[in-house]
């Protein structure tokens, strides 16, 4: 079984700027809450392309002296997030190649959905993996593409695969940025202060090499930079939008846009909808930070509860899910939040988080505010219950791990230990991300796959 390592990644791009690795470098450090256990850059002078990749923190992969070797006008950068996968730096990306055409290099973030097929095809034709990238299978569709030029050996390459991406590619001379039909997972333009453009998953980025936005890129667009023109657009699959609802839950910044609303006021929507429709008399409500803060803060002023930060978070911590066994997951947990008593003791508190997955983290916390002397303990889920994976490229468990699809809310109620504990119903989170008909993905939620 392919691994899915290229989940809940983030990529950039930018082009037409002679500090471009040293930019996506710094854009990548806005990204690092997509990704953690890796991160590289490929940049092109030209001529050749040059790469560097490795396991760990942005901070530490790279250096200046690395960043200099990183030289020339374009440069596409990726952070790694998955919860599986082995100590090889050759799952990292992005994923670099020499072909009859040059050498290019590709970064994604997302899932493709029909990887196994597609490689197992491949295999049979004689092609060599040396990863267990899903990534990997579009380079060798690319190489083996008999068209003569890149954007169309591109074009071919990307109307073998399905399932998610949002991908950028570097040539010698040029760049590329593309998205799946559905636009699952989101891909922002922007313009450099002193010209170039970058692309990023995240427009948090944008802000911090003060580019101006310019637009998403459309699903199923193809985006080619090419020095002294503008970026041309080749709309390759008619779009079909289907956002990722949970980049708005859990995923993104709050101070990004994706899929052109802000994350933050999505977030404080959610809590507003809950105050609404799961109303409970309280003292307090405080957040799980980071994932439960904005939300909090809406429900907060919804409810006119007054609103505390009644847990720390220890920053210097990675995320919860990195670790893969369970007995790390729960230590991580202890290490990672601690309660303020003062502002938790003999009160009625109401906590706010994103998501139960597992129900591990919430189980911890409850335990913990009770024992720092909260007289009672109500639980709100700014999303409703997650019941099903995600085969789109955000990481969550097997279903039979996935708290919400084995038991009832009453059974996860005294499973945690709360007092009470309800979640946003699916009507009310779409209203707090103004959707339109049907254009997000809510499979996690509902269990209705789109591909
Ligand atoms: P659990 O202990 O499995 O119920 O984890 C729930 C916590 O994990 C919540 O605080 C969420 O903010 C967070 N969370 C939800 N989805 C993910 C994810 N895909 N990756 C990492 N953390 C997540």
């Amino acid at each position: 079984m392919l691994e899915n390592v290229n989940e809940k990644c983030a990529v950039v791009g930018i082009f037409g700027h002679k500090e471009a690795s040293k930019l996506a470098y710094f854009s990548l450090h806005a990204l690092q809450h997509r990704g953690q256990e890796a991160a590289g850059i490929s940049s092109s002078d030209g001529e050749k392309l040059h790469t560097i990749k490795k396991r760990g923190l942005v901070m530490r992969v790279f250096n200046e002296t690395k960043l200099k070797t990183l030289s020339g006008s374009s440069a596409i950068g990726h952070t790694r997030y998955s919860t599986a996968g082995d100590d090889s730096i050759l799952d990292a990306q992005p994923v670099f190649a020499r072909y009859d055409l040059g050498e290019m290099a590709i970064a994604h973030n997302g899932n493709f959905t029909n990887a196994e097929e597609v490689r197992a095809a491949l295999i049979k034709k004689g092609a060599i993996f040396q990863t267990f990238m899903d990534t990997e299978n579009l380079i060798h569709l690319i190489a083996k593409s008999e068209k003569t030029q890149l954007t169309p050996r591109i074009m071919d390459a990307v109307k073998r695969i399905e399932g998610a991406f949002s991908l950028v590619f570097l040539s010698r001379t040029k760049m590329f940025a593309m998205r799946d039909r559905f636009g699952f997972r989101p891909l922002s333009l922007g313009r450099l202060p002193n010209g170039g453009y970058i692309v990023a998953s995240e427009t948090c980025a944008f802000d911090l090499v003060s580019a101006e936005f310019i637009r998403d890129i459309k699903p199923g667009e193809l985006l080619i930079f090419k020095e002294g023109r503008e970026p041309k657009s080749i709309q390759i699959f008619e779009p079909t939008p289907k956002h990722c609802i949970f980049e708005y839950v859990y995923f993104a910044r709050p101070d990004s846009k994706v899929f052109g609303q802000s994350v933050y006021q999505t977030r404080k929507n959610m809590g507003k909808e809950l105050a609404h429709i799961k109303p409970i008399e309280a003292d307090v409500v405080i957040p799980v930070p980071d994932g439960g803060v904005a939300s909090a803060i809406g429900y907060a002023q919804e409810s006119g509860i007054p609103y505390e930060m009644g847990i720390m978070r220890n920053h210097y911590i990675g995320r919860t899910f990195i670790e893969p066994t369970q007995e790390m997951r729960d230590l991580k947990v202890k290490m990672k939040l601690s309660p303020m008593t003062e502002i938790i003791k003999g009160k009625r508190v109401i906590v706010i988080d994103d998501s139960i997955v597992r129900g591990t983290t919430s189980r911890r916390i409850i335990r913990m505010l009770k024992e720092a002397g909260a007289s009672e303990v109500h639980m709100r889920i700014s999303s409703p219950p997650t019941t099903d994976p995600c085969f789109y490229g955000v990481d969550t468990p097997d279903k039979d791990k996935l708290i919400a699809a084995n038991m009832s809310t009453d059974e996860i109620c005294e499973f945690i230990g709360a007092d009470s504990l309800a979640y946003l119903d699916s009507e009310a989170l779409l209203r707090s991300v103004n959707a339109k008909e049907d254009n997000y993905c809510t499979a996690c939620f509902t269990g209705k796959y789109i591909v």
